[in-house]
């Protein structure tokens, strides 16, 4: 019998551990009960009582695996946490809130039985969600896609995949990792499902728009050097406007009306001291990721795990 695993990173989700758990399991006893499963759910280290929920259904089922992190250490790394975790021949990454729909569960197997190793969930629809995070969300994915060459304005954590992609992903040793990204990035045989994102069943979502904003960030500098890229060209092009008005000032010497030169000297020293201080800027941030990565740290790091 193949095994599934169903990681499920949760953050202070005590209100909907059970209703997520009674739901999987009896939607699973209904329409996939030929393949064993096994829900792994990484408490992220919250500070409500999601960890306790998820120790008392461990005693009650011995096929949950769990695991607790000692603070919160992020959504990215409690879903590769999973990944270490899990057993299954496939894993399906999906959120605690019941905002991934279960029974779009047997599409991803039966992709994945076809040989598909990744199979995306796509969002039909984006939910409800407050107009300033979709804008910004909209800008984001646009950025993304447009770096990583994948479409990924709908996609979301909600996956399945092959164990042969979770073994891989389990060598990376990046601590700046996007999980949506690095998937698409190892090139394995992908399709999509769609689904329609539901309502939140309990609690509220853990996002503020500063921590999207960082989390936005964070992805982009992980996953483009397009920053570096633009500081190239804008040396090249203040290089460009001081040649013009170096010419500029040569021609008017030798039209012997060169006298005043001071509203050119204030654009070029502040043109050239804004590219300098923007460049040195965006190399800073590079350096303190790459400083970051460099120091090689756990990426997280578990209280207790079964
Ligand atoms: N989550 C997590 N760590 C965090 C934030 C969120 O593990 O630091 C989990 C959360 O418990 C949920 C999933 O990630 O299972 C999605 O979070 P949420 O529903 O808050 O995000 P949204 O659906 O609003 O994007
Ligand atoms: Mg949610």
């Amino acid at each position: 019998m193949k095994k599934i695993s169903v990681i499920v990173p949760c953050y202070n989700e005590e209100e909907v551990i059970e209703v997520f758990y009674d739901k999987l399991t009896s939607f699973w006893r209904e329409a996939l009960a030929q393949y064993e499963l096994e829900p792994v759910f990484v408490d992220d280290g919250s500070t409500d009582a999601t960890a306790d929920k998820i120790r008392k259904l461990l005693e009650k089922d011995d096929t949950v695996r769990y695991g607790s992190f000692t603070r919160n250490f992020g959504k990215e790394a409690a879903m590769f946490a999973g990944l270490e975790l899990c057993s299954g021949d496939c894993a399906i990454v999906m959120d605690a809130d019941l905002q991934h729909p279960v029974e779009v569960i047997p599409d991803m197997i039966s992709a994945w039985e076809e040989g598909f190793e990744i199979v995306e969930g796509i969002k039909s629809s984006r939910g409800k969600e407050p107009g300033d995070h979709s804008l910004l969300a909209a800008l984001f994915y646009k950025i993304i896609s447009s770096q990583t060459g994948f479409d990924m304005r709908n996609s979301s954590d909600f996956k399945l995949l092959d164990r042969k992609v979770i073994d891989v992903m389990g060598t990376f040793t990046e601590q700046e990792m996007f999980f949506r990204a690095l998937s698409f990035w190892t090139g394995f045989k992908s399709t999509s499902v769609e689904y329609a994102v539901q309502k939140r069943a309990a609690g509220k979502s853990k996002w503020k728009s500063s921590s999207l904003i960082k989390y936005a960030l964070r992805n982009i500098l992980a996953f483009t050097y397009a920053p570096l890229y633009l500081i190239l060209f804008l040396g090249l092009f203040v290089i460009v406007i001081g040649a013009w008005l170096g010419i500029d000032a040569i021609i008017t010497y030798f039209e012997g009306k060169a006298v005043g030169g001071y509203p050119s000297l204030v654009i070029l020293i502040t043109l050239s001291t804004g590219a300098i201080l923007t460049s040195l800027g965006i190399i800073s941030v590079y350096l303190s990721k790459v400083y970051g990565e460099v120091k090689n740290r756990p990426r997280y790091i578990f209280r207790e795990h079964n």
